[in-house]
């Protein structure tokens, strides 16, 4: 089949969708009510700059409101359009109930390249955008709170929220209008490593499902294993860097939008970040071969493909040659439902994106909490809990005086038992906790009913099933 017969992102999403609620008993017409997006708001508006007027257009889709506030990213990216962004919205609800974060689905973006614009003129627009935004509720603590996406990070975030608190100046919880922002902006620790960190443990715990190891013709752990990564931003760089530095995992191709890095040995992640950072792309890094078309390398050998960039670059075109028997969906939407067909009679197991990524959701479910509650993690027990270790120790060192023989616990123990937890150790708890508790779910219905043959459906099946549960709680 060719190109053209691909669905778009939004079909994708949606006939991924009906292939798990036909496995369902919804009660009729409660399908099609969770399937649809309740509303897409679109803004044109224009900004002085460079001497002229510029007009850009956003968008602001809001899929389920099943529970609120709705919650999804805003995107700064020249292909957004009005599909793309009610697929991602959809996604954002079913993520959001697979991982137990108590928000509706909702995402944006703006047609721009941000590339194109100094600092000074995309906080002009950023602003601007939030303001429309923002007026019609659609950035707000209760109702819709955004967090960064592709093209967006904790800079645009801390203008958004400062945008929002000028709007509103007597709300006390105006910080919790956006996560993702910096730390000194109402941030949390870990957020920016959050959506990587998650794909990590996906990963870990994956590797811990014998019987999901066996599918995929894997063995063993994830030390050696070889990792093709595409995208190396936010989420592609802390998911390659963290497998590469705390699970062994061996790097050995890095694909980007100038093409892709190959080398069996492994490259240093950090090291061609920082070549990116200088240099505009990979092409000239010296440590590995360069190969143009990037897109080729999604097709060659390794035990892990973890597409991160973009939706829809494993399609039909190509989704017969990609060789991986694992592909983690870092990214979202990067196999299209057609592709995802393939791979599955393949036999490749696919962990999807409502699960993979939902490390990005997760921690900003904690950063709102943070915000509503005003306090940091850890701030009130921390001391008390070494306090107890403390005790604990002393106790036990005491021993070898009545037991005559000195003896005094290892220093390297005591250093890390004594320690209370801070925010950043509760933070990556609180999502390694989310990430394995939801593959369990996932997991006992991939294995445990026969029509269920791939994570994604069995995804979907937990997903649904609650959202399902709390319309009905509504008496819908
Ligand atoms: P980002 O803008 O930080 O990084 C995207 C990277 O992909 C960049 O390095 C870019 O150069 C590269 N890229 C762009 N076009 C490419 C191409 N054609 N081929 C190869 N590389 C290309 O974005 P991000 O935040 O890392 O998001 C990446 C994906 O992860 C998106 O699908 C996004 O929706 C998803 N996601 C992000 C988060 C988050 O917290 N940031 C959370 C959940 C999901």
């Amino acid at each position: 089949m060719s190109a053209q017969n691909e669905p778009s992102f939004r079909e994708s999403v949606d006939l991924m969708f009906s292939r798990a609620v036909a496995l369902m008993d919804l009660p009729p017409g409660l399908e099609e009510k969770i399937r649809v997006c309740n509303a897409t708001y679109t803004v044109r508006f224009g900004v002085r700059l460079r001497g002229g007027i510029k007009t850009f257009t956003g968008y602001r889709s809001v899929h389920s409101e099943h529970m609120e506030p709705v919650k999804g990213g805003i995107r700064f990216a020249l292909g957004v359009n009005q599909d793309e962004v009610e697929a991602l919205a959809a996604l954002m609800t079913y993520k959001c109930s697979l991982v137990e974060a108590p928000f509706g689905g909702s995402k944006g973006g703006l047609c721009i390249d941000p590339r194109e614009y100094d600092e000074h003129e995309l906080e002009k627009i950023t602003r601007r955008f939030a303001y429309e935004l923002a007026k019609r509720d659609l950035i707000h603590p209760s109702q819709n709170v955004p967090a960064p996406d592709m093209g967006t990070g904790e800079r645009e975030m801390a203008w958004i929220a400062d945008q929002y608190a000028r709007m509103n100046t007597t709300d006390i919880n105006a910080r919790a209008c956006v996560t993702g922002k910096p730390l000194n902006a109402g941030g949390i620790a870990g957020r920016v490593e959050a959506t990587g960190r998650g794909v990590q443990y996906a990963l870990r715990e994956f590797f811990r499902d014998p019987e999901g190891m066996k599918k995929a013709g894997l063995t063993g752990k994830l030390s050696g294993k070889r990792v093709i990564v595409q995208g190396l931003g936010n989420v592609g760089y802390h998911a390659a860097k963290f497998l590469q530095d705390e699970d062994g995992s061996v790097i050995t191709g890095i694909i980007e939008r100038d093409g892709a890095l190959v080398n069996a040995k492994g490259l240093d992640v950090d090291a061609v970040r920082n070549w990116i950072a200088e240099h505009g792309g990979v092409k000239g890094y010296a440590d590995a071969t360069y190969v143009e078309d990037g897109s080729k390398v999604l097709e060659e050998e390794c035990d892990i493909l973890i597409p991160a960039a973009l939706e829809a670059v494993i399609n039909l075109g190509n989704a017969e040659r990609v060789k991986a028997p694992l592909i983690i969906e870092a990214a979202n939407g990067p196999v299209t439902a057609g592709a995802d067909e393939i791979l599955r009679k393949k036999g490749t197991v696919i962990i999807p994106d409502m699960y993979a990524n939902a490390g990005g959701v997760t921690v900003s479910y904690f950063e709102w909490v943070k915000n509503l509650s005003h306090i940091r993690f850890g701030r009130m027990q921390r001391r008390q809990e070494e306090a107890r270790h403390q005790l604990v120790v002393d106790e036990l060192e005491g021993l070898s005086d009545v037991m005559g023989e000195k003896w005094s616990l290892g220093d390297g123990f005591k250093e890390k038992y004594l320690r209370g937890a801070d925010e950043l150790e509760l933070v990556r708890s609180g999502l390694d906790d989310t990430m394995r508790i939801a593959y369990q779910a996932m997991r006992d219905v991939w294995h445990g009913r026969d029509d269920v043959e791939d994570l994604r459906t069995a995804a979907y099946l937990v997903s649904i099933d609650k959202v399902a549960a709390s319309y009905r709680a509504k008496g819908l």
